[in-house]
Formats: structure tokens, C-alpha cells, sequence
């Protein structure tokens, strides 16, 4: 078969390999002039390329049980074995996050597009794909003012998610001009922003803090991590674990707040006791050194502004009820989000083409015959950890073997 695959990101390039080894004609499109940007910038450069602790309950969407055929079918032993073959040795992280043993997302990409190579796809850069049209059993392609045509076509092309490294979301347009539904994206794995007074005082500072997200008064996640005080409000990988979360109620037009416990390792009272015993000793010392002695100088101060505290000129001044407030602030300081840092500074969406509509076996189209979907398109995305691009692969490993004559 002519198969025409749109996008050479994580998902397409997977897909590339195994249909060409299933013996069909295989062309990527491919609108950046180089292969797989997004992969380069995963995992800060170092690309976390799938986690030992693979599981459906990791991933979200409308119907995330839609994962568990492929996660079956290409688990973690199949993602090292697929990797190991073309010649990339991996490595263990923390919390079963496995990375290229090179410590370079680059080895990754220059390594899926030998492998390609070498089995004959034809790729073509600079070739971004503007409109498909079904024409009887094929596919017409609309690239760089030319036509042609395809008897199967898979969209690889990702989400809306950091467009700056080539998903522009041109393949929710396509699946919803040849028939299918597309439940409305939206940021998620991103920063939030807050518009609490001062915060900015903190900025740069990171901690590891316990992180509650409240939406509409109610207590929706609690993790643990690390967090990172920016100008604009939140970052670090507890932020980004919760903002799924976070991003929806944005959405959805609900009120919520990060509560940051910036001490995990005590109890309240533990820190109550701790402040007590620490004034009987705070001599002169100005409010911003006491409070140094336990947290970093630019939270002391932010903490300081946000209890308004600023006119104490030492520390041996508070009274029990200004105490008890700073307690309360490092036990549970309480951020608004005011929204996200939106599709700019997403690593991934949530929302896309609708599960229910594509075969979960064979990826194929319900609506088209030979018409595929892998990757980030679908209404598909997992935790942070490695997780988004094992579905990339997985999804594209099981299209690639699955396209049929
Ligand atoms: C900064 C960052 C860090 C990340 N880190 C990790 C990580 O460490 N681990 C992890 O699991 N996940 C990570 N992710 C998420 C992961 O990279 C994505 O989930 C994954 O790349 C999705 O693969 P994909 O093939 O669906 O889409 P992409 O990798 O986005 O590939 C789609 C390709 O299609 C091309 N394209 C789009 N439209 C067209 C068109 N019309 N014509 C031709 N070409 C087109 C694009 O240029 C792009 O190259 C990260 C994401 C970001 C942004």
C-alpha cells in the first residue's frame, strides 16, 4: 500500500518503521525542515522516553480505558525491545523514568530516522499538509501547492501543544473534515498563573512542598514535589502533576486554589512548637533572618509581604496571633490560579479526536476505511514521566502494523 504519514514527531516516526516493515510504500510529511523536534525537547534534552510503571491508570481522557489494548500490546519490555533493536541501550531514572543510556534526546531521533531510512521511507520536509480530501478509496494530500495520493493515510501530526516546535492542531481540522468528533482541547502538563500579591518575591525559588489543588471549595488532587515560585506564579513537577486538574477548571470557568504545604516533613503542631522555640532565641534578629534559619530568604520575604507583616523591625515582636498566622501560611499557603500558561508552554493536550469513533485494536477510523490516528491527535494524555511519549510510540507501533491491504 501508498501510505502517507503526516507528522515525523515521536508517533509517526514509529509508525514509519513498522509499515515499511510490513512492506508498504511509506512517505512522512514532515512541516519543521528537521525530523522529530518535539522529541529533542523532551525530558530537558535528555528524553524520558517511557517509565517502568506503565499503566492504564496513568493516562486520562473521555475514555481512557481505550489505552489498555495497546498498552498490551506494546508494554515496557516491547518499548525497550523496539529501541534496543534499531541499537539504543536505556537507563533507569528515578521513579521508573527510562531515558536513552546516551543521556541525549538526539541519539533517540537520529536513531528512529536511520532505522526509517534504511527501510526505504521517503521523508519530506518542509511539507506541511494543508488539506486531505477522500477520494473513493484513496486520500488526496494538499502539500506545497501539489496533490497526491494515498490509499491509507495516518495523522501523526500531535496536539496544539508547543507550537513552536511544529503542532499547530492541523490534525483535529483534518479528522473533523473527514467526519470525526473532537472533544475541545486544552493545556495540561503546564505552569499556572497566579495573581496573588507578592508572589513574585519568591521568584526563584524551588522546594519540595505538598501541593492540594482545590476546585470550587473542594479538595480534587494532593501530591508531593517539587515546586518553583516564578514571577508569573507556579512551575516544577508537582504544578505540572496537578494542573490537568487545574487547566479544566480554567476551562470550565470554576474557582481554584494550590494549597502549599511548604513544610511536608512536620505536622502543624510540629511547626507550631518550632516557631515558639525559635523566638525564645531570635534575639534582634530582623523577621526575614528568623525565618531564613528554615526556609529560603525570598519565600521568608514573600511570606512576610503576604502576612503583612513588613513593619516588624525583629522577630521578638510578633504576637501570638501574627505566630499562628505564619504557622498557617507555611503549613497551608493558599495560591489563586488564575489560569495556565496556555498552549505555548503546554508539553501536552488533553482533548482530540474522540476514541470512540477509531478501533482500539487497529487505530483505524470507524468513519474511513484506511484513515489512522497515533500520538497526542487522540483524546489521550498521560501523567508526566515518560508516559505521553510511550503512548506516542505505542499508538504508532500498533497503526504501523496495523495498516492492511
Ligand atoms: C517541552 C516538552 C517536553 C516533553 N517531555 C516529555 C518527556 O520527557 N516524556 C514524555 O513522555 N513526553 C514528553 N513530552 C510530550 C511528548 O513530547 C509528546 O506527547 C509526543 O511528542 C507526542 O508525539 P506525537 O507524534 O503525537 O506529536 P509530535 O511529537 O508533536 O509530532 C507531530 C509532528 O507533526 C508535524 N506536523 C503537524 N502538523 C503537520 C502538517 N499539517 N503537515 C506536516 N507535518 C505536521 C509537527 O511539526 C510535528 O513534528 C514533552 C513535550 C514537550 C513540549
Amino acid at each position: 500500500m501508498n501510505v502517507a504519514i503526516i507528522g515525523g514527531g515521536a508517533s509517526g516516526l514509529v509508525c514509519a518503521i513498522e509499515a515499511a516493515r510490513g512492506g508498504h510504500r511509506v512517505s512522512v510529511f514532515e512541516k519543521n525542515a528537521k525530523l522529530g523536534r518535539k522529541i529533542l525537547a523532551t525530558g530537558n534534552g535528555k528524553c524520558n522516553i517511557s517509565n517502568l510503571h506503565l499503566n492504564p491508570t496513568r493516562y486520562h481522557g473521555e475514555f481512557p480505558q481505550f489505552v489498555t489494548p495497546i498498552l498490551k500490546r506494546f508494554n515496557t519490555l516491547t518499548c525497550k525491545d523496539f529501541f534496543r533493536t534499531l541499537g539504543l541501550e536505556m537507563r533507569e531514572g528515578e521513579a521508573g523514568r527510562l531515558y536513552p543510556m546516551s543521556h541525549h534526546a538526539s541519539s533517540v531521533v537520529d536513531i528512529l530516522v536511520h532505522e526509517a531510512r534504511e527501510l526505504g521511507v521517503k521523508f519530506l520536509c518542509e511539507s506541511e499538509v494543508k488539506r486531505i480530501a477522500h477520494k473513493g478509496e484513496q486520500f488526496e494530500l494538499h502539500v506545497n501547492d501539489q496533490t497526491s495520493l494515498f490509499d491509507a493515510c495516518v495523522i501523526a501530526s500531535g496536539s496544539f501543544a508547543y507550537p513552536s516546535l511544529g503542532s499547530s492542531g492541523s490534525g483535529y481540522a483534518f479528522a473533523k473534515c473527514l467526519g470525526h468528533t473532537v472533544i475541545e482541547p486544552y493545556p495540561t502538563l503546564v505552569q499556572l498563573l497566579s495573581d496573588e500579591a507578592h508572589l513574585s518575591l519568591a521568584n526563584g525559588v524551588k522546594i519540595d512542598a505538598g501541593v492540594e489543588l482545590f476546585v470550587s471549595g473542594t479538595m480534587r488532587q494532593r501530591v508531593q514535589g517539587d515546586v518553583l515560585f516564578t514571577t508569573y506564579g507556579l512551575s516544577g513537577s508537582a504544578i505540572l502533576d496537578i494542573s490537568r486538574a487545574a487547566s479544566r477548571a480554567c476551562v470550565e470557568n470554576e474557582p481554584s486554589w494550590v494549597v502549599l504545604d511548604l513544610l511536608p516533613t512536620f505536622s502543624k503542631e510540629a511547626v507550631q512548637s518550632l516557631l515558639q522555640k525559635r523566638l525564645a532565641y531570635a534575639g534582634k534578629k530582623s523577621l526575614i533572618l528568623w525565618l531564613e534559619g528554615i526556609i529560603p530568604k525570598k519565600l521568608a520575604l514573600f511570606l512576610i509581604h503576604a502576612n503583612t507583616l513588613e513593619h516588624l523591625t525583629s522577630a521578638s515582636l510578633l504576637s501570638p496571633k501574627e505566630l499562628k498566622r505564619l504557622c498557617f501560611s507555611l503549613k497551608a499557603l493558599r495560591l489563586h490560579v488564575k489560569g495556565t500558561k496556555g498552549f505555548e508552554s503546554a508539553e501536552v493536550c488533553s482533548g482530540g479526536v474522540d476514541v470512540r469513533e477509531v478501533d482500539e485494536k487497529s487505530l483505524m477510523s470507524k468513519k474511513v476505511k484506511n484513515l489512522y490516528f497515533c500520538g497526542e491527535v487522540l483524546d489521550i494524555d498521560g501523567d508526566c514521566g515518560g508516559f505521553n511519549l510511550h503512548f506516542a510510540w505505542g499508538s504508532g507501533y500498533v497503526v504501523g502494523q496495523s495498516i492492511k491491504a
